[in-house]
C-alpha cells in the first residue's frame, strides 16, 4: 500500500455501496425499517428508556388496632387489646400479632417432675443424675425419680414449676378473631438523586377518608384488615393462625417524575414468606415464649405464654425515573444496530430461491467483487468452437489446454472496437499500403517441427512452458488462423498501422524497426476480437497457432520472443504492452 506510515493518516476509507433499483426490495426495506423504528419507539416509551433512574430510600411505621375476647380454661374470658397481642417487642419494618397461645399460670421456683418428653422416664433414683441437664430439659436434675402421674415416673428437676405440659397449639386458634384487626402502614420514601419526598398517606387523604377507606374498593388505602392481607397472600387466616407464620407486605413505588406525566403512587402486594405446608415441614410456623411476673405474698410468680402468631414484614422497593437527554442519546445509539437486520434479511432473501437464479446471480455479482491473490493467476481462454470464455487457474505442470476451468463466463463484446474494425473493413478505407507479407512457403526455422499432442487444429507449435500450450479449439477442426477474418482483423498491416496511429497520432510511419509494435498490436487485435472485454483480474491467453502465425507475419529480426508473461492488468491498453 502506498499509504504506509504518515501518509496513512491523510487517508479516509469508506464503504462502497451497491444500489439495487427494485420496487420490491425498496418497499421491503422501508417496511422493515418502519417496523424496527416502531419497535424501538414502543420499547422506549414502554420501558421509559429516555429516563435516568434512582432507587427508593424508605422508612416504615405501623399501628395495629383491634380487640378480641378469648375464653381460656381455668382463666375465663380474657380481652386482648393491641398491647397484649402485639408481643413484647416491635422490629423495624415489621409487626407481630399473636393469634394463638399456650398459657402456664402461677409458675414458681421449686422442684417438680420433668415432663416425659420423648419417652424419657425413670424407674429408680439411679436413672437420674444430680446436676444433669440437656437442651430438652426445663430445669436441672436433683437426682430423684418421682411420680409424674399415675403411670409414669420422671426425674425431678429444679425449675419454674409447674412445667408447661402442652406441646401442640389449640385448634381452632384462640385469637382467630385477629382476622378483623386492622393495621395502618405509614411509609415515607425519598429518591435522593431527584430530592423527591413522598408518603403513602397522600395529601388528599383526610381523617374522614382514613376512617372509612377499605382496600376492597380503594387500592391506595393505607389501612389494611389482617384477614384481607392473608387472603391476598393466598392463605387462610384460620389455618395460619394456629401455628403462625410470616407474611410479606410489599410496597412498590414505580414513579415517573416527568412534569407532563408525573405519577408516583404505591402499589401493595402480599405473599407468604415462610414455608406453609405444616404437615410436611419440620418446626412449622412461628412461636416464642414470654412471661409476666408478679409477686404474691413475697414469692415471685410468673405466667408463661407460648405465643403463636403472624409476623408481617413490610418491604419497600421501587425506582423513580426522570427524563435525561444523555440516556436518550445512549438508547438511540444502542438501537441503531437493529437496522442491520434489514440488510441481513434482504441479503439473505436475495441469496435464497425467493428470487430467480438469474436476478440473484446478477445482484450477487454486482455486490461482491472478487479480487485474486497475486499467486493465483487466472487465465482467460477463448476457443473458436465455444461461445463462452473459460477462466482457468494457471498451472506450472499441466498444459493450459488440459487444465479444468474454474468458471465459465459469457463473452462481453468491446462495442467500440467492433465499430472501429467494421469501419476499417469498409472497401476503400486504408487500402493504400496494404503490404501484407505474402504467405510464402519459405520454411521458417521456428515453425512447428511436429504437432504437439494437445493441439486440435494441426497448426500449433511446441512450447517449453505449460501456459503457452493452448490450441484455438477444444475439439478437432479447422484452425482460426485459416479464417479470412484472421487475416483481415489481426494480420492486415494497414489496419495495424491505423490502430497504432490512432493510439499515437504523431508517430512516424511504420518501418522495419517497428515490427515488434505491429506484432504486439496484432496480439491486441486478436484479444479484442476473441475476448471482447476480458473479465476483471484475468489475463487473456492467445492460442499457440495464432502466436506462431503472428510471429510468422511480423518476425523478430533476431528470432527472440519474450513469450507469455501474464502481468496484473487493469485494462486492455496494458494488456499486450511488451508481451508475447
Ligand atoms: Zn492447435
Ligand atoms: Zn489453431
Amino acid at each position: 500500500m502506498p499509504g504506509c506510515g504518515v501518509l496513512g493518516l491523510c487517508q479516509y476509507e469508506t464503504n462502497k455501496l451497491v444500489r439495487i433499483q427494485s420496487v420490491r426490495l425498496g418497499s421491503l426495506k422501508w417496511s422493515l425499517n418502519g417496523f424496527i423504528l416502531l419497535f424501538i419507539c414502543i420499547m422506549m416509551l414502554w420501558n421509559r428508556k429516555y429516563q435516568e433512574f434512582d432507587l427508593v430510600v424508605s422508612s416504615v411505621t405501623t399501628k395495629v388496632k383491634g380487640v378480641a375476647q378469648t375464653h381460656m380454661l381455668g382463666v375465663g374470658d380474657v380481652v386482648w387489646d393491641a398491647v397484649d397481642y402485639s408481643g413484647p417487642s416491635q422490629d423495624r419494618n415489621s409487626f407481630f400479632v399473636v393469634t394463638n397461645v399456650i398459657v402456664t399460670e402461677k409458675q414458681k421456683q421449686g422442684k417438680c417432675p420433668e415432663v416425659p418428653l420423648k419417652g424419657r422416664l425413670c424407674r429408680t433414683d439411679k436413672d437420674c443424675e444430680k446436676g444433669d441437664w440437656d437442651q430438652w430439659s426445663h430445669g436441672i436434675q436433683t437426682g430423684s425419680c418421682v411420680k409424674f402421674d399415675v403411670l409414669k415416673k420422671t426425674c425431678e428437676v429444679s425449675a419454674w414449676c409447674p412445667i408447661e405440659t402442652k406441646t401442640n397449639p389449640p385448634r381452632p386458634a384462640l385469637l382467630a378473631a385477629a382476622e378483623n384487626f386492622t393495621v395502618l402502614i405509614k411509609n415515607n420514601i425519598r429518591f435522593p438523586a431527584f430530592n423527591f419526598i413522598r408518603r403513602n398517606i397522600l395529601p388528599q387523604m383526610n381523617d374522614a377518608y382514613l376512617r372509612s377507606c377499605q382496600r376492597g374498593n380503594d387500592s391506595l388505602c393505607p389501612i389494611f384488615r389482617l384477614g384481607d392481607i392473608v387472603r391476598e397472600a393466598g392463605e387462610k387466616f384460620s389455618e395460619m393462625a394456629v401455628e403462625g407464620g410470616v407474611i410479606g407486605i410489599q410496597i412498590k413505588w414505580d414513579c415517573n417524575l416527568d412534569r407532563l406525566m408525573q405519577r408516583c403512587l404505591p402499589k401493595y402486594s402480599f405473599r407468604r414468606l415462610d414455608e406453609k405446608e405444616s404437615n410436611k415441614t419440620l418446626y412449622p410456623g412461628l412461636n416464642f415464649r414470654y412471661a409476666k411476673y408478679n409477686t404474691v405474698n413475697g414469692v415471685e410468680e410468673r405466667t408463661l405464654y407460648k405465643a403463636f402468631g403472624i409476623r408481617f414484614e413490610v418491604m419497600v422497593f421501587g425506582q423513580a425515573g426522570r427524563f435525561s437527554f444523555i440516556q436518550l442519546i445512549i438508547y438511540i445509539g444502542s438501537t441503531l444496530s437493529y437496522y442491520a437486520l434489514t440488510t441481513m434479511l434482504i441479503d439473505w432473501l436475495i441469496g435464497t430461491s425467493c428470487y430467480s437464479a438469474e436476478v440473484g446471480q446478477n445482484y450477487f455479482q454486482r455486490k461482491v467483487e472478487s479480487v485474486q491473490d497475486k499467486q493465483k493467476c487466472i487465465l482467460c481462454v477463448s476457443y473458436v468452437d465455444e461461445d463462452n470464455l473459460r477462466l482457468v487457474k494457471r498451472s506450472q505442470k499441466k498444459s493450459l489446454q488440459d487444465v479444468k476451468p474454474t468458471s465459465v463466463e459469457p463473452r462481453t463484446d468491446d462495442a467500440g472496437h467492433l465499430r472501429a474494425v467494421l469501419c476499417l473493413l469498409q472497401p476503400g478505407v486504408g487500402v493504400g499500403r496494404d503490404a501484407q507479407p505474402p504467405l510464402d512457403n519459405k520454411p521458417d526455422p521456428n515453425h512447428k517441427p511436429r504437432r504437439p499432442a494437445w493441439c486440435k487444429c494441426e497448426r500449433c507449435g511446441p512450447s517449453s512452458l505449460p501456459q503457452e500450450e493452448l490450441c484455438c479449439r477444444r475439439s478437432g477442426g479447422a484452425c482460426i488462423t485459416s479464417s479470412p477474418l484472421f487475416e483481415q482483423l489481426v494480420l492486415r498491416r494497414s489496419l495495424l498501422e491505423a490502430v497504432l496511429l490512432y493510439q499515437d497520432p504523431l508517430s512516424p510511419p511504420a518501418d522495419q524497426g517497428q515490427t515488434a509494435a505491429l506484432r504486439h498490436c496484432a496480439y491486441r487485435q486478436y484479444i479484442s476480437w476473441r475476448f471482447g472485454v476480458p473479465p476483471n483480474d484475468t489475463h487473456p491467453a492467445i492460442p499457440s497457432c495464432c502466436v506462431w502465425r503472428v510471429r510468422e507475419a511480423y518476425p523478430s529480426p533476431d528470432g527472440q520472443y519474450s513469450g507469455f508473461r501474464p502481468a496484473r492488468m487493469a485494462s486492455m491498453k496494458a494488456c499486450a504492452n511488451g508481451e508475447l
